[in-house]
């Protein structure tokens, strides 16, 4: 679905202007972002014998997420990481982000070794779960 404008505006203030995902504040270029992924894709109809191309359509694999409650507001960087990952396996990703930077960059490592960032360990948690923690207290 191609939200209105109301219905964009709904969207953007469902966590009070912030990004879902990281809590940043929305800039103009904001997304809105399938929380639950309807993972776009496209299907083999027909070949044609002649040429031998083949014909493809493109289907949502969920078209039931497809809906405004499903649409949350997120920064450009959120969305494009996010791709079609479900929010579990956004978070999954995330984590192993230091690992990542422990086995390929130099940079990382020497910046580490000099006490320029630290390593928390702590579990990545989404903004709109502690956005969703203080409405409930
Ligand atoms: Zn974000």
């Amino acid at each position: 679905m191609k939200p209105t404008k109301p219905q964009r505006e709904q969207i953007r203030l469902k966590y009070g202007g912030k990004c879902a995902y990281c809590g940043c504040n929305l800039q103009k270029n904001w997304h809105a972002d399938h929380k639950e992924p309807i993972r776009r894709s496209q299907r083999w109809v027909a070949s044609c014998i002649n040429d031998r191309s083949k014909i493809y359509e493109d289907y949502m694999e969920h078209p039931e997420r497809d809906c405004i409650e499903n649409l949350v507001p997120a920064c450009p960087s959120c969305n494009t990481n996010k791709h079609q990952m479900t929010v579990e396996q956004f978070r999954s990703s995330i984590a192993q982000y230091v690992q990542s930077l422990n086995r390929y960059s130099v940079q990382y490592r020497m910046a580490s070794k000099f006490g320029l960032v630290e390593e928390t360990g702590i579990e990545v948690k989404f903004y709109f779960e502690s956005y969703e923690q203080g409405r409930k207290n």
